[in-house]
């Protein structure tokens, strides 16, 4: 029986430990974390709810008793250290470990009032105080700020959103613009900036956004992600995460990673960061640590649901280098609340990616099956969408201007 050890307890590593547990490995786990988190996907979700049901970690620790409540401290072919002194043998080890926060510098943030979004209990604090919140104003990422913008507004706060950066690929103007328009119609409001400092007389009673004073009585900032990979003696990219294969394989032997913490080596779509992939990168870790052959898959997925609209994306950004200038887009808007955006590669004549944005409602998009590329039969599924005509119009209308150009 294969001995595996996963590092982290995190989404990643649930999904490498149900993988492994599927195969019939003897899998341990090594969490540093006491507490388990609630069992949800997305920690915005802990605004809207209380989570009612116990965490991956707390199950798993009723039912194994191969949880350890250690740090590791290195990792590398065969062993992982932790921190207490003790050296453990493994057949193969997965590195899940996750991102940590960047800290965030704001004047005013020890204020009363101002949420910074570094974990699970911070978003618990927030729903505790949502219901007393007039105003708020929600400003860093752009995907993380979108999230959690929606599940205020969904609980009564008017809010702003300040989207100051994209962690991944922003969406398209259009797609960007009929959210707005739909904010609008809710009496909410979204702007790229920047809140400079938060005022107040002990608490929070105005935000200075691009240079002017916004009242409100909350400040909910997003922070910046950086990938927080264990110590070993692997390959890291330029961000810092460690490099993976398509199977999860880092440069050493019977070493992989997955989630937050690695990135894919040689991506053809720009930043390779598993962070938004935790669940698939760790299926893939989980059965290639036990001898299968699986792939991630060239296409990602990427969604967000934000006041009652459905935007999803599927594939890229092509690697840069000589043919940037050959990427072309086609942009359509269908109605107030439907916009959809095709890019293609003018020389490859390859679509790069393709984006939408509908009223919510349709099936939900779900991971693409291990080790499969997206074709274009799939991209409807992909994409959660029951109705594919705004996808098959946009192209339409996209080849008719190619072939008049
Ligand atoms: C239920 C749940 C919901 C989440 N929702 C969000 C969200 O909405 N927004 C967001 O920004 N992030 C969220 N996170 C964190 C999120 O999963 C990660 O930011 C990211 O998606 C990658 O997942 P991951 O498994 O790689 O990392 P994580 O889920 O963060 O897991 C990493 C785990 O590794 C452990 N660990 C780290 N270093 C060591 C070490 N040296 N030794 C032992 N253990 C170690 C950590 O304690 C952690 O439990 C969530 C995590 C969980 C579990």
């Amino acid at each position: 029986m294969a001995r595996v050890c996963i590092i982290g307890g995190g989404t990643a590593g649930e999904e490498v430990a149900s993988e492994t547990d599927m195969r019939g490995a003897h899998v341990t786990i090594v969490e540093k974390r006491h507490a388990s988190e609630p069992p949800w996907r997305s920690w915005p979700e802990l605004i809207s709810r209380s989570p009612t049901k116990e965490g991956f970690l707390t199950r798993r620790r009723a039912s194994s008793p191969n949880v350890l409540n250690a740090e590791a401290c290195a990792a590398g072919t065969g062993y992982v250290a932790l921190s207490g002194g003790d050296r453990l043998r493994f057949d193969s080890v997965i590195i899940a470990t996750g991102v940590r926060f960047e800290a965030v510098t704001l004047l005013g943030l020890r204020r009363a009032g101002v949420f910074i979004l570094d974990g699970a209990e911070k978003y618990v604090e927030l729903r505790r105080v949502c219901a007393s919140l007039d105003g708020a104003v929600v400003v860093g990422e752009g995907y993380r700020g979108l999230e959690v913008f929606d599940r205020l507004w969904s609980r009564g706060v008017k809010v702003r959103l300040i989207i100051s950066y994209w962690q991944r690929e922003p969406p398209s103007p259009l797609v960007l613009e009929v959210i707005e328009d739909v904010a609008r119609e809710n009496g909410a409001e979204i702007q790229t900036g920047d809140v400079s400092r938060v005022v107040g007389n002990g608490g929070v009673e105005a935000a200075v956004v691009n240079g002017s004073v916004v009242p409100c009585d909350a400040v909910v900032v997003t922070p910046p992600r950086a990938p927080n990979p264990a110590r070993a003696a692997v390959k890291l990219s330029q961000a810092g995460a460690v490099e993976v294969d398509w199977g999860m394989r880092t440069s050493a032997p019977s070493l992989l990673a997955a989630g937050g913490c690695a990135e894919l080596k040689g991506c053809a779509w720009g930043s390779g960061a598993l962070n938004s992939e935790p669940c698939l990168s760790g299926r893939v870790a989980g059965s290639n640590c036990v001898g299968s052959g699986h792939a991630i898959g060239s296409t990602r997925v990427e969604e967000v649901r934000v006041l009652g609209l459905h935007w999803s994306r599927i594939g890229g950004r092509a690697a840069r280098g000589a043919f940037d200038n050959q990427e072309e887009t086609v942009s359509r808007r269908w109605g107030s609340e439907c916009a959809c955006s095709i890019t293609h590669q003018r020389l490859s004549e390859r679509v790069l990616r393709v984006e939408c944005i509908q009223p919510s409602g349709s099936s939900p998009a779900g991971l693409p099956p291990l080790g499969a590329d997206v074709t274009l039969e799939a991209l409807a599924f992909g994409l959660g969408l029951s109705d594919i005509s705004p996808i098959s119009d946009t192209a339409r209308l996209g080849l008719r201007e190619w072939q008049k150009s």
